[in-house]
């Protein structure tokens, strides 16, 4: 195992179960040496979270709905009494009524537009407000993003939209965070089966569509994307900040369906 994480303390949010992107980068980051406290998003969440946090040693679990402005406070005050101060921050959430994660993103109702947005895009920028104060000696902070962001996909609708403005609140929060030495990104993960992803319409096929036409011919897992995580994290990505870093297989540099591609 590599010593990249050693001596550095940090916060990961999102963590619902063994299939969690969250957990592949808990795992990458503990396994370097790094120490991690883990937020929940309520007590159904928290007998899951509880055995997974204490197979990587670590004693500090929060519960923490990002929807909730009061609620993130709370788990910031309590982190800097545990701690005082924080390295690095990953932001795994992600949250869109289901039913409009299928059909046609013009349907979209206003009431969960906002609620897409409130707890996908600007719980990122809360959090951040928080954890940048406790990043004292610099920091590193990821969240976790979607092509579909760039292009469209079937079904993912209002989390398109969603992830365009968490990407460009990336971009606003480097800028705004450099001169701290904190660096702010973004992974752009290919299609995994997770909780979240069940969520949206065929899913199944987007999967089987990724593996066939990305350049690498195969689906991402968890650990693929710990470990660009660890990356970006650590010491190594020192000199990136701002930027949406591709997970996907490749998939993203595709033009059109490849030609041995089968029928699915
Ligand atoms: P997941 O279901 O394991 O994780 C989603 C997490 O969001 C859960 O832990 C859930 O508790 C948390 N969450 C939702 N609403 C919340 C709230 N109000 N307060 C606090 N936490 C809340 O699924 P995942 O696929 O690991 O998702 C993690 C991130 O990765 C999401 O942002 C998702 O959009 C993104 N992502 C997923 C994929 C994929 O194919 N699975 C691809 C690219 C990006």
């Amino acid at each position: 195992p590599n010593q990249l994480m050693v001596g550095k303390r940090g916060l990961i949010m999102g963590l619902a179960n063994d299939k969690s992107i969250a957990w592949g980068i808990a795992r990458a980051l503990s396994d370097a040496g790094a120490e991690l406290a883990f937020s929940y998003q309520g007590d159904a969440l928290k007998k899951r979270v509880d055995p997974l946090a204490a197979q990587l040693g670590s004693r500090i679990v929060l519960p923490c709905d990002v929807s909730d402005e009061d609620s993130v406070e709370a788990l910031f005050a309590s982190l800097k009494q545990e701690w005082g101060t924080l390295d690095f921050l990953v932001h795994a959430i992600g949250f869109s009524d289901k039913n409009e994660l299928r059909g046609r993103y013009i349907d979209t109702s206003r009431a969960n537009f906002a609620m897409s947005m409130d707890i996908s895009v600007y719980s990122f920028t809360a959090v951040m407000q928080r954890a940048s104060r406790m990043m004292t000696q610099g920091g590193s902070a990821l969240t976790m993003t979607y092509y579909g962001a760039e292009r469209v996909m079937p079904h993912y609708n209002v989390m398109g939209v969603a992830k365009a403005a968490l990407e460009a609140s990336v971009r606003y929060m480097a800028e705004d965070l450099g001169r701290d030495n904190i660096r702010v990104n973004a992974i752009s993960a290919g299609p995994i089966k997770t909780l979240a992803a069940s969520g949206i319409g065929d899913f199944r096929y987007i999967m089987k569509w990724n593996e066939h036409n990305s350049p690498l011919r195969r689906n991402v897992s968890i650990e693929d994307v710990g470990n660009a995580a660890l990356y970006l994290l650590s010491d190594l990505g020192a000199g990136t900040t701002g930027e949406v870093l591709h997970v996907d297989a490749g998939y993203h540099v595709v033009g059109m369906k490849a030609v041995d591609a089968p029928d699915i």
